[in-house]
């Protein structure tokens, strides 16, 4: 049987360059603490927890004194800054430049938007952390828009400045757009930045070539991605015979059953070493 690695599966620069920070310093003998998980997969996660990397939420962020602390890929609100200077807490902050270039553009939109009388409207995922550094550049002054089934939230008599999400769908922001336009009175101001980041959007049509191009599809994702929920997703749709895994323990037997091509692929947030070994364990059939 062949086995292939998707070339362009695994995580993104973004990620790649908060994991490389991570290590350096645990390599280096740093007590690290890492804001929230450093990203979405629970073996890279006890991976790093193995070399000492503490992971904290922001109560125990509250509570730190004079620690060194990573700010992962997603980024943070300014309050987090605000405590980790009252603490003493060395921030060692990671976020990725498209997210920092991001909420750069939303605090200034978010002085235009008090001078304008216009709603700052934020296309993403309620809770999420990157959404949460988002929404703190604007003071918390931002609706969030989960889908465009949620319309009814926003105010068509007034102007509106909309961003999104670095990983929202580029055909539901582009819907989004378009059903503002439509609702808005008209002579409003309306403002969309696509700010979709293209190293996520760029895959769902690689993985179609890729899924169809293999008997069998071995996706590797942390259960709590939703990003591999969407990328998984997108393989299923062309090949019925794809299955999620977390790690090589998970796969079966019966699922290479004539099978004479495996694909193995991932999501933003699955490192490249772990579908090398998933690989591997397929080739040697060790399951
Ligand atoms: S998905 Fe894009 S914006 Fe998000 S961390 Fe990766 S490279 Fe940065």
């Amino acid at each position: 049987m062949r086995v292939e690695v998707d070339e362009k599966s695994g995580c993104c620069f973004g990620v790649i360059r908060a994991i490389e920070k991570a290590e350096q310093l645990l390599d280096s003998g740093v007590a690290l603490y890492s804001l929230g998980e450093i990203v979405h997969n629970s073996v890279e996660v006890n991976r790093l927890k193995s070399k000492g990397l503490k992971v904290i939420n922001r109560e125990q962020l509250a509570q730190l004194r004079k620690a060194t602390v990573l700010i992962r890929a997603h980024g943070e609100p300014p309050l987090t800054y605000e405590i980790a200077a009252a603490n003493d807490v060395t921030l060692i902050d990671a976020t990725c430049p498209v997210v920092l270039h991001l909420q750069s553009n939303i605090s200034k939109s978010y002085k235009k938007a008090k001078e304008t009388g216009a709603q700052l409207v934020i296309f993403g995922q309620r809770g999420h952390a990157e959404v949460n550094g988002l929404v703190g550049q604007a003071n918390g002054d931002a609706t969030v828009l989960e889908s465009v089934d949620e319309l009814r939230l926003l105010d068509f008599s007034r102007p509106i400045i909309l961003y999104s999400q670095t990983t929202k769908s580029l055909e539901q922001f582009a819907r989004l757009r378009s059903e503002v336009r439509r609702h808005l009175q008209p002579g409003l101001l309306f403002e969309a930045h696509d700010t979709v980041c293209r190293q996520v959007s760029h895959r769902k049509p690689h993985l179609h070539k890729f899924a169809r191009e293999h008997d069998v599809i071995i996706f590797v994702s942390g259960s709590n991605s939703s990003n591999g929920k969407e990328l998984y997703q997108a393989c299923s749709e062309v090949n019925e015979r794809s299955y999620m895994v977390q790690d090589r323990e998970d796969l079966r037997a019966a699922w290479f059953k004539s099978c004479r091509s495996a694909g193995v692929c991932g999501a933003t947030s699955t490192p490249r070493w772990l579908m090398d070994r998933v690989a591997e364990a397929i080739l040697n059939f060790e399951f």
